[in-house]
C-alpha cells in the first residue's frame, strides 16, 4: 500500500478542478498541466505547481502521455489522475504510467483494453451470462453473412464501431436495401476516426432508455454497485440530462442491474470507479451496451445520492486500500438532477457558440452544485467539448429536484455566448420529462428551435415593458404623493440621497 503524496491530473477545465479539490482535501499535493489556450484556467491557479504541456491542439498537449510522464519525475509526482476523455481510456499510456513506478488512478491497463473494444466487452460479460442486444459477436468480415444475420434480427439495425465512442461511429440500417452502403462507410468511418475498421450490427431498439450503474471495485476483489442514472435525454447520442435515481427502476431492477454491473466488472477484473451502461426497452429488459474504465461526466449525482465521494474512492483504491464499506453500507438518499450547460446555440442547431463569458454569475443555494472551470471573462476555447458547466441539483425526492434546478437555471446568469440553459428548461419543464414516461428521443420528438422563442414577438415584448413602467410610476405616485427623490431641485442631493 502507498501513500499518494503528490497527484498530476492530466486533464483540463471542470474535471481537473473537481478531482484537485478532493485531492487537496486529502492533504495530497497537485500539479496541473496545461495548454497555451489554458493558462488562466481555474484549475491552473487552483494547483500547487503547473506545467504548460504545448500549444492548444489536445494532439500538442493534452494527449502528450510521454511528456506527462516526464513531468511527473521532474516533480516527484507519485500518482496520475486521467479524468475523462483524453488519455483516461488509453491502456498503452495507462501501462506507461506504471512502467514509469508511476500509480494510475484507474483499472489495470488490461481492463481498459478489453472494455475499450466494445466488441471484446461484449464477448466478456456473455461468459457471465449478462444479457446482450442481439447482434453479431465478432467483427464483420463477410458482407452477405453479416446481411443474414440482419435479416435474423430484424430491422432497423445499428452499425457500430468497436473502437467508437463519445456518441460516435454508429449508423441506423433501416432495411436491407442499404446495408451494404452503410456498412462500408461505417467501416471507413470508423478506420479513419478510431484507427481500427472494426465493426459490428446490434438490433436497434427503438423506444430505449440508457441506464447505466455506477461500480467501484478495490485491487482485492470486492466490488459494489452505486446504483443508476438515467440518462436517456440525450442529443445526437451525446448525454444532455442526468438523474439519479431512474425513475422506472424498481428495487428489483436496481438490484438485477447492479449484480449485471458487477458480474461485468468481474469478466475483466475491474478495479478502480467504473460504468456499466446498460440500452433499456419499453418492456424494460435490459442489455449490456458497454463499459466505461474512467470517471464519467454524470459522476456527480451519484455522489448527491450517495453521499459518497468518487475521486476520493478512486485514490483510495489506487493506493491499495480495501473499499471501507459493504453493498449493505450503500443507501438512495433523495434525488438528483445534472444539467450538461454548453456553449452551444439551441436555435441554431447547436452550433457551438465560441466567445467571452461576459458575465458569469452562479446559481447558489441548498441542494445545488456547480462543477465548472471557467470565471467570468474567459474565453472559451475554440480546441476542446464546448462544455462550460455541469450544474447539479439535490432534493428531497425529484419534483424538488426538477423545481430547484429550474430555480437553479433561472439564477445562473451568463451573457456573451448562448448556452443551452433555456434548452434544459425547457426538457425539465416538459410534461414527458415531469411524468418519467420518456427515452432517447426525447429530443428529436419534443424539441423545435421555436420552442425557445419567447411567448411575444420583440415589439410585443417592448410594448409590454413600457406598460410596466407607466403602471409602477403610477404605483409610486400613488404611494408617496410628496415623491422626494423626483422633486429635489439639485443632482448633489439627489446623489446623496440615492
Ligand atoms: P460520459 O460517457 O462520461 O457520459 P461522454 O460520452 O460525453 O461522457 O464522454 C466524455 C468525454 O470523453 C467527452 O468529452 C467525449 O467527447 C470524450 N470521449 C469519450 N469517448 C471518446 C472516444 N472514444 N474518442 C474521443 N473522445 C471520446
Ligand atoms: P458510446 O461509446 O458512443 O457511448 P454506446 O454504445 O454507449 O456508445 O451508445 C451511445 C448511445 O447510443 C446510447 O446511449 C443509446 O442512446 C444509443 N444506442 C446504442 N446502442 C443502441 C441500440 N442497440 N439501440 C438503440 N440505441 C442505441
Ligand atoms: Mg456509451
Amino acid at each position: 500500500m502507498t501513500k499518494i503524496k503528490k497527484l498530476l491530473v492530466a486533464n483540463r477545465g471542470e474535471i481537473a478542478l473537481r478531482i484537485m479539490r478532493t485531492a487537496r482535501e486529502m492533504g495530497i499535493a497537485t500539479v496541473a498541466v496545461y495548454s497555451e489556450a489554458d493558462r488562466l484556467s481555474p484549475h491552473v491557479k487552483f494547483a500547487d505547481e503547473a506545467v504548460c504541456l504545448g500549444p492548444p491542439p489536445s494532439n500538442q498537449s493534452y494527449l502528450l502521455g510521454d511528456k506527462i510522464v516526464n513531468v511527473c519525475k521532474e516533480l516527484g509526482v507519485d500518482a496520475i489522475h486521467p479524468g475523462y476523455g483524453f488519455l483516461s481510456e488509453n491502456a498503452e499510456f495507462a501501462r506507461k504510467v506504471t512502467g514509469a513506478g508511476l500509480i494510475f488512478v484507474g483499472p489495470s491497463p488490461e481492463s481498459i483494453e478489453v472494455m475499450g473494444s466494445k466488441l471484446a466487452a461484449k464477448q466478456a460479460a456473455a461468459r457471465f451470462n449478462i444479457p446482450l442486444v442481439p447482434g453479431t459477436e465478432e467483427a464483420i468480415s463477410d458482407i452477405s453473412e453479416a446481411k443474414s444475420r440482419a435479416n435474423e434480427i430484424g430491422y432497423p439495425i445499428l452499425i457500430k464501431a468497436s473502437a467508437g465512442g463519445g456518441g460516435k461511429g454508429m449508423r441506423i440500417v433501416e432495411s436491407e436495401s442499404e446495408f451494404e452502403e452503410q456498412m462500408q462507410r461505417a467501416v471507413s468511418e470508423a478506420q479513419s476516426a478510431f484507427g481500427d475498421g472494426a465493426v459490428f450490427i446490434e438490433k436497434y431498439i427503438t423506444s430505449p432508455r440508457h441506464i447505466e450503474i455506477q461500480v467501484l471495485g478495490d485491487q482485492h476483489g470486492k466490488i459494489v454497485y452505486l446504483f443508476e442514472r438515467e440518462c436517456s435525454i440525450q442529443r445526437r447520442h451525446q448525454k444532455v440530462i442526468e438523474e439519479a435515481p431512474s425513475a422506472v427502476v424498481s428495487p428489483e431492477m436496481r438490484k438485477a442491474m447492479g449484480e449485471a454491473a458487477v458480474g461485468v466488472a468481474k469478466a475483466c477484473a475491474y478495479y478502480g470507479a467504473g460504468t456499466v451502461e446498460f440500452i433499456v426497452d419499453d418492456k424494460l429488459n435490459f442489455y449490456f451496451l458497454e463499459m466505461n474504465t474512467r470517471l464519467q461526466v454524470e459522476h456527480p449525482v451519484t455522489e448527491m445520492i450517495t453521499g459518497k465521494d468518487l475521486v476520493r474512492e478512486q485514490i483510495l483504491i489506487a493506493e491499495g486500500k480495501p473499499l471501507s464499506f459493504s453493498q449493505e453500507d450503500l443507501k438512495i438518499h433523495g434525488h438528483s438532477l445534472e444539467i450538461r450547460v454548453y456553449a452551444e446555440d439551441p436555435k441554431n442547431n447547436f452550433l457551438p457558440d465560441i466567445g467571452k463569458l461576459v458575465t458569469y454569475r452562479r446559481p447558489q443555494g441548498p441542494g445545488i452544485r456547480v462543477d465548472d472551470g471557467f470565471e467570468e471573462g474567459m474565453d472559451i476555447p475554440i480546441y476542446y467539448d464546448p462544455m462550460i458547466a455541469k450544474l447539479i441539483t439535490h432534493g428531497e425526492n425529484r419534483q424538488d429536484a426538477i423545481d430547484r434546478m429550474i430555480r437553479a437555471i433561472n439564477d445562473f446568469r451568463i451573457t456573451g455566448i448562448q448556452t443551452t440553459l433555456d434548452f434544459c428548461r425547457f426538457a425539465l419543464q416538459h410534461e414527458a420529462f415531469v411524468s418519467g414516461n420518456f427515452d432517447t428521443k426525447f429530443v428529436e420528438q419534443y424539441f423545435t428551435p421555436k420552442m425557445l422563442e419567447p411567448a411575444f414577438t420583440q415589439e410585443e415584448q417592448e410594448l409590454l415593458a413600457a406598460l410596466a413602467v407607466e403602471f409602477f410610476q403610477k404605483e409610486e405616485n400613488r404611494l408617496s404623493p410628496i415623491h422626494p427623490v423626483k422633486a429635489l431641485p439639485s443632482t448633489k442631493w439627489k446623489n446623496r440621497l440615492i
